[in-house]
């Protein structure tokens, strides 16, 4: 135990030292928490505050359903004291690393253990074909919730005391979820109408009360085949509903979004569903999100 203490300190030193955008050089015996994407990420370093040394695999602006993890990443895994990851398939390319971490004895936190994971519609697009549920629990502030109050004692359990931040941290997720619904209020119930990159904003559409029209990418990657009469079909479906607006996301392909709107009519707009604003902020992450649906079908 006591080396490989020491070994996880000379490994912090070294991602420190390569890692010029991250947290603040931890002071020997600081634990190690390693994120894979930055928007969790975002939100583990609210948590834990300087208790801990958090580290973000994925870049900020990197597609996550297309990422893959380097060498490097690999190893900050089997190094971490804690390493938490989405699951449900966002991080298919870290499975077997994170496997190997368990059994050295890392601790995994999967996010989407301790949600309710959003049950597809039947007919909605990818169907079948993507069991296991949709990831993208992060657009929704409350499940995010859920997630801190599951992970605080994971915490707690490899050293990291973080209890009477997880309750702040909580009381303002609950404040963000207010303040959403009331940036909201100004969508009429009949514009609330949702055709996305692809299918990403699931959570938010049950908590908000949307409705999810589409996607130029069918299922619940940016990484879909968009075939010739799934497009129809979403264009037939943008004309019956009357939807005026259709928000691109990353990685959804430019051309193809460009297409639709010019052929229906519909605005394009960009939504920053999958990248943390500058500020580095969960909760100016979740504003920009509701401010530009909410500007948009006012
Ligand atoms: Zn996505």
């Amino acid at each position: 135990m006591r080396l490989r203490l020491v070994g996880a300190a000379a490994a912090l030193a070294i991602v420190a030292a390569a890692c010029s955008g991250g947290a603040a050089t931890p002071g020997p015996g600081t634990p190690s928490v390693v994120v894979s994407y930055p928007i969790l990420g975002a939100v583990v370093a609210d948590l834990v505050g300087d208790r801990a040394d958090v580290t973000v695999l994925m870049g900020n602006g990197v597609d996550p359903h297309d990422w893959s993890p380097s060498a490097k990443d690999i190893e900050r895994v089997e190094k971490a004291d804690l390493v938490v990851v989405n699951g449900l398939n966002l991080e298919e390319g870290l499975a077997k690393p994170l496997e190997e971490a368990e059994k050295r004895g890392v601790v995994v936190f999967r996010a989407t253990d301790h949600v309710t994971i959003r049950q597809r519609a039947a007919g909605e697009a990818g169907g079948d074909a993507e069991a296991g549920g949709d990831p993208h629990f992060w657009v929704d502030p409350l499940a995010m919730r859920d997630v801190v109050l599951a992970l605080e004692p994971v915490l707690a359990g490899v050293g990291i005391d973080v209890a009477d931040r997880a309750s702040s941290l909580e009381a303002r997720l609950a404040d963000l979820d207010a303040a959403t619904r009331a940036t909201l209020a100004v969508v009429p119930e009949a514009r609330r109408l949702l055709v996305t990159g692809h299918e990403s904003m699931g959570y938010f559409a049950d908590r908000y009360g949307f409705r999810l029209v589409g996607a130029v990418v069918p299922g619940l990657t940016s990484q879909g085949e968009v075939a010739a009469g799934q497009l129809a079909d979403l264009r037939a479906a943008i004309e019956a509903e009357g939807v005026t607006v259709i928000f691109t996301e990353i990685g959804t392909p430019s051309a193809v979004v460009e297409a639709i709107g010019r052929e229906t009519g519909a605005a394009v707009v960009e939504l920053p569903s999958h990248t943390l604003p500058a500020d580095g902020s969960y909760f100016t992450f979740i504003g920009q999100i509701a401010t530009a649906i909410a500007s948009a079908l006012r």
